[in-house]
């Protein structure tokens, strides 16, 4: 076990206000009833117990400081089982601040966190909620205004979530005679307990809410309208503040989210900000260039296609892409032509495509071609 002053964080030269300050800080955070189940802080609990009623103690600090740890403690002066309990020593202190306040209420202010009173302290909040929500591809590109339904647990309008018939009051709960806690004593410990009857909250309703039955709640299916910004993408969440579940006893609101899936688009494939269409041309506007007509987000536009373009070549319309969700520049469309070999010639076409391939001997003029036969040569010939 370290030395007492190492125990508390303190300095040798600890004035009795940081020591206490010390005690009071490290005494919260170690309280058996903060931490149910752990021997350790159980332990810890019980030595820095033990070190502030020999440090807050000045014959016995001075005895300490003289003898030092190891010999103070071995001379009895606090080690083994004697000593206070640590539990009464805890009170003292906090005890005494608080006007001695020795029911549930100074541990619900110690360990509720930022000064809630009794009755904020039964208040529950609502759960969040989620909404899988499927829009056209359309709407995320312009953005769109939505409404939906959904049913959920709304706080009761008539008793305000409080469960009890509006105007009358509450009684005080018998089994923890109002204090929301129950004390249980296990051995050398007393374990404090939420109130399983009133759930902490310290009363219990005489007359139930007619609206809610006593729940607080009812269950309601709400019009809720959603906007989709431009840009918004499958599993961009939305989030819709206040309209989650309804919080009980003076609890908040959930909040809702709202999971966007896209369908997919005949046309149009996403990546990120970029879009990708693929757009077939003949093989004529391939060979000898030309002007085709492109489909973008923001209305048809016309592009040049260069003389001699392959099949699989991708080409890009800079800022016809989509809009970005944070308002930056759009993106970009990617075309990816797909040359396309006609079908079912008549005679007079076959004849024109006939002298064509008169005029131009296999190979020439297509560099995949002689860079393929090349190949297949010398792989025949090498082997
Ligand atoms: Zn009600
Ligand atoms: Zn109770």
């Amino acid at each position: 076990m370290s030395d007492y002053y190492s125990l508390l964080g303190v300095s040798k030269g600890a004035s009795s206000q940081e020591i206490k300050k010390a005690y009071r800080k490290l005494a919260v955070k170690y309280h058996p009833d903060k931490n149910p189940d752990d021997k350790l802080a159980e332990d810890k609990f019980k030595e820095i117990s033990q070190a502030y009623e020999v440090l807050s103690d000045s014959k016995k600090k001075s005895q300490y400081d003289q003898f030092g740890h190891d010999a103070y403690t071995q001379k009895g002066g606090m080690g083994g089982g004697g000593g206070h309990d640590p539990f009464d020593i805890f009170s003292q202190v906090f005890g005494g601040a608080r006007g001695g306040g020795g029911g549930g209420s100074f541990f619900d202010e110690l360990f509720g966190g930022g000064g809630r009173s009794r009755s904020r302290s039964s208040a529950q909040d609502g759960s969040d909620l989620r909404y899988d929500l499927e829009i056209s591809f359309e709407n995320t590109v312009y953005g769109a205004d939505k409404e939906i339904k959904i049913p959920k647990l709304e706080t009761c309008e008539s008793c305000n979530g409080s469960g009890a018939t509006p105007g009358t009051s509450k009684g005080t709960c018998g089994k923890c005679r109002g204090t929301g806690q129950v004390t249980l004593a296990q051995g050398f410990f007393h374990v404090q307990q939420t109130c399983p009857s009133c759930n902490g909250a310290g009363q219990v309703i005489k007359s139930p809410c007619s609206k809610c039955h006593g729940e607080g709640r009812v269950r309601r299916e709400k019009k809720i309208k959603i906007h989709i910004p431009p840009g918004a993408n499958t599993g961009t969440r939305l989030r819709v503040a206040n309209e989650g579940e309804g919080g009980l006893r003076g609890g908040r609101n959930g909040d809702l989210y709202v999971i966007i899936h896209v369908r997919p688009h005949e046309i149009f494939q996403r990546d990120g900000s970029d879009l990708l269409c693929e757009i077939p041309i003949d093989f004529p506007t391939a060979t000898l260039g030309g002007v085709i007509e492109v489909p973008t987000v923001s209305g048809k536009t016309k592009m040049k296609i260069p003389e001699g373009t392959q099949n699989g070549t991708i080409m890009r319309l800079r800022g016809k892409g989509m809009p970005s969700l944070r308002g930056g520049t759009r993106g970009d469309q990617h075309i990816k032509i797909l040359v396309e070999v006609p079908k079912r010639l008549n005679k007079k076409q076959k004849e024109l495509l006939n002298e064509f391939s008169k005029a131009m001997p296999s190979g020439q003029n297509h560099p995949l071609q002689e860079s393929f036969f090349k190949k297949a040569k010398s792989f025949f010939s090498s082997s």
